[in-house]
């Protein structure tokens, strides 16, 4: 499926709609989720054009997965959740609940987030 040019963080991306940035570098940006479900919940994106992780792992340089770790690690740090703990989630397609078609990778901590699933 061809990536939507008109999605919510293409245009967060292009600046047209604004976003409370936490951190960026050349080729990943973090942000807060606008309805957060953990005191700590951050947003990271690749600035390229990958709907899903399956995208993103398949087609991007190794220089922009590592941009997007490295920014990952770096949010931990400045949120100050690194030390206590935090969860990673990128929800994937239909049955993953996928609501965006950009790839995101939810950073969530600030407080015990019980196990995995419900
Ligand atoms: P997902 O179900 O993984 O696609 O989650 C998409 C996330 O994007 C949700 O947690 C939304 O709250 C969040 N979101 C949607 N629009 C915005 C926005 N304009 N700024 C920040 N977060 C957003």
């Amino acid at each position: 499926m061809a990536y939507d040019n008109g999605n919510i963080f293409a245009k967060i991306l292009s600046g047209e709609i604004p976003c409370d940035i936490v951190a960026e570098n050349e080729h990943a940006l973090a942000f807060r989720d606008i309805n957060p479900q953990a005191p700590v919940h951050v947003l990271v994106i690749p600035k390229g054009k990958y709907e899903s992780a399956t995208d993103f792992g398949a087609e991007a340089t190794e220089t922009e997965q590592a941009a997007l770790c490295r920014l990952i690690s770096h949010v931990a740090e400045v949120t100050d959740i690194h030390k206590d703990g935090y969860r990673l989630i990128a929800n994937t397609n239909r049955n993953g609940h996928q609501e965006v078609p950009h790839y995101h990778v939810h950073i969530l901590g600030g407080g015990d987030l019980g196990r995995i699933l419900p």
